[in-house]
């Protein structure tokens, strides 16, 4: 089967998506990142389009009237949405992209993309993700529950992925996310 040249990949907050996705960006020169918009709060560290383009509310949901996304969700209580225009850009210079959606996201896509790459990150457990979690934004931050009560729910539509990786070890996980990106891109260039 010729695939889309599209690597979706779903994970709870915390189990180690973003960190797999930048290493497979560093690793493959036909990869590209698709940055996507959301109205959340900028983390220490983040910037302007590193790893959102950061926008208001209202900004957020004028751009969605005029139809410049081709697909929204509220995710922990924040707007994120994806522009519509990205893929053909991409496309039309042969690159593959990978994006980092949530299970919503995911839901959509298929409808676009059913040829995709779909690929789930899964934590070893729950209280693992909870130290994660901890550890990256505070053990009191104030969306930490809404984080773990979403992560039982995601982890229950994990097999509706084509492919799932239990993050127990980055090296582990990444050697396994690699060789699937790796096969894709080698069979379908
Ligand atoms: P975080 O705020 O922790 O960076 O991301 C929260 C969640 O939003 C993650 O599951 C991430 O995959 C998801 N996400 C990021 N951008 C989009 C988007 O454009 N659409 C959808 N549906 N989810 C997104």
């Amino acid at each position: 089967m010729k695939r889309d040249k599209l690597f979706i990949v779903s994970a709870p907050s915390g189990a180690g998506k973003s960190s797999l996705c930048e290493r497979a960006l560093k690793d493959f020169p036909e990869l590209e990142d698709i940055i996507t918009s959301t109205t959340r709060q900028m983390r220490p560290g983040e910037g302007p389009g590193n790893p959102y383009h950061f926008v208001t509310v209202e900004k957020f949901l004028e751009l969605k009237r005029n139809g410049y996304f081709i697909e929204t969700a509220l995710v922990h209580n924040n707007h994120y949405g994806t522009p519509a225009h990205i893929f053909q850009d991409a496309w039309s210079r042969g690159k593959f992209l990978i994006m980092d959606v949530d299970v919503q996201g995911a839901a959509t896509f298929r409808k676009f993309f059913p040829n995709a790459v779909y690929i789930f990150i899964k934590p070893p457990n729950i209280d693992e993700l909870r130290k994660r979690l901890e550890k990256r934004d505070g053990a009191h931050s104030k969306d930490l529950s809404v984080r773990l009560q979403n992560a039982i729910k995601e982890l229950e539509l994990a097999p509706l992925y084509e492919y799932q990786i239990v993050n127990d070890s980055f090296d582990r996980a990444y050697s396994e996310f690699r060789e699937i990106i790796r096969t894709t891109i080698q069979n379908n260039s």
